[in-house]
């Protein structure tokens, strides 16, 4: 290991650093892209930069592995540089892209493709969460230093996106076919729950009444106590056992999926489960629903759910947060008003929902060492990240330094997604990232994106 005391390519001064085990005032000293000691206050020695952080508190930068980012195909809304640079601001130093673009990384063919675009362009390290559903692919696929792979259950009526039909998948037997030959590989398989059968029965009952608009989508979804959900992730994980293959379960939301989440746990089933800020800050109260319409949809939560929620967050029964960063225009979110199967569903977040936790942490609601477990730890470990994830000699220097004596307001002339809104804005909240660094490169700087499309690098499992 490098001596402590010599010269060091980068000193982080005085900070309080945050681990999953506790927090103490150190230095942490930064050689290339490493970590290279983490020591008393003043005991490091001399480096060549300085980044002075005393009262503030220093983490391990979050590791997104849900983000939609748009590209190739949707870049009118977001692209690799304007969603990795809006992660950067917001404290990620890893984002996973989810496979709903056009063409989808479903091929070995399309996966290369969109690396190749990856490597020139991302800000922050990546990863490409690859759709499993060409099944002959699925091993060409895996050899590409993904992480995981995904499918939507959803095959959307009347839409032709974010749910694309050729990546959504809801027969049974395919479902099977894909758990087994992810579980070949080795790697996770994320899926987004749905039941479009039951969907279909329940959207023409709102439809036959007349009902179409942003209101009446949300009820749709969280019709019978989050039906569509609750027996999506029953399938999930009776296929997971079926299998063995490690099931990721997107999108948490519901009482009923905490209590199969825990179930399935007690019976040591390899199951990981995400909670999306949506379902905390956002969809869970009818009223922003009201204010917002489409724009505060991804899912309407209803707020019997919040609590549980919570809970499962602190008890470990939901392992990680991760975004659902869905960005879409106002173009695409306005018709919500009147036909809510006409908007895009989903949110953006990449940029705040760090900070959303920390404010969290700052009222008491999470202790801070369990929101960096939730936002960098846990998604490390659970996707095979080995140098990722955790303040330690060794570790990539992935970093976020953040502010928790600071309040700031939520605004969209600060948003750096291309669609300039967030339905968070307006919102004051504690916890402003004043520093980002991506293996020792800072990439976010005092308000302003400093890093380079092309220095972020695939995060490959070990
Ligand atoms: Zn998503």
């Amino acid at each position: 290991m490098t001596d402590p005391t010599g010269a060091h390519d980068l000193l982080i001064a005085g900070g309080t650093v945050v681990t999953p085990d506790g927090r103490r005032r150190a230095d942490v000293l930064v050689d290339g892209e490493r970590i290279s000691a983490i020591v008393e206050p003043g005991a490091g020695g001399s480096a060549a930069r300085t980044i002075e952080a005393t009262g503030r508190h220093v983490l391990p930068g979050a590791i997104d592995v849900h983000s939609h980012h748009r590209e190739p195909g949707f870049t009118h809304k977001e692209d690799i540089v304007s969603a990795t640079s809006a992660s950067a601001a917001g404290g990620v130093t890893t984002s996973f892209a989810m496979p709903n673009v056009q063409p989808p990384p479903n091929t070995a063919a399309s996966l290369d493709a969109m690396l190749a675009m990856y490597e020139q362009k991302a800000v922050i390290d990546w990863n490409i969460n690859a759709a499993g559903t060409v099944p002959s692919e699925i091993p060409a696929l895996a050899e590409r230093g993904i992480a995981a792979f995904k499918v939507f259950m959803v095959v959307d009526t009347g839409r032709d996106y974010p749910h694309m039909p050729g990546i959504g998948v809801h027969d049974h037997g395919k479902l099977l076919e894909i758990f087994e030959l992810v579980g070949k590989t080795g790697l996770p398989l994320m899926v987004h729950p749905h039941d479009q059968a039951l969907m279909t029965h329940i959207e023409h009952g709102f439809w036959d009444r007349g009902e179409r608009d942003y209101r009446a989508y949300a009820k749709a979804y969280a019709a019978y106590d989050g039906l569509i959900w609750d027996t999506a992730a029953a399938l999930l994980l009776r296929l997971q056992r079926a299998t063995g293959t490690r099931l990721h379960l997107l999108h948490t939301q519901t009482i009923g999926v905490v209590d199969q989440l825990r179930a399935a746990k007690s019976a040591g089933q390899a199951v990981t489960a995400e909670l999306n800020p949506w379902a905390l800050f956002l969809g869970n109260d009818w009223a922003t629903i009201e204010r917002l319409g489409s724009y505060a949809l991804s899912y309407w939560v209803p707020d019997v759910n919040t609590e549980p929620l919570w809970e499962a967050l602190r008890d470990g029964t939901i392992d990680l947060i991760s975004t659902d960063h869905a960005p879409h225009t106002r173009e695409e979110k306005e018709p919500g008003w009147t036909d809510g199967w006409k908007a895009h569903t989903g949110t953006p977040s990449a940029q705040f929902y760090v900070p959303l936790f920390l404010d969290a942490a700052c009222r008491g609601v999470l202790p801070l060492e369990r929101v960096v477990e939730l936002v960098s730890s846990v998604p490390a470990r659970a996707f095979g990240l080995a140098d990722k994830g955790r303040l330690e000699a060794g570790a990539h220097a992935d970093i976020a330094i953040v502010d928790l004596d600071r309040e700031f307001e939520i605004r969209d002339e600060d948003v750096l997604s291309k669609i300039g809104w967030t339905p968070y804005a307006g919102r004051r909240i504690r916890g402003v990232v004043t520093n980002t660094l991506v293996r020792g490169r800072e990439v976010f700087s005092d308000g302003a994106v400093v890093g380079e499309p092309g220095w972020g690098r695939q995060a490959r499992p070990a």
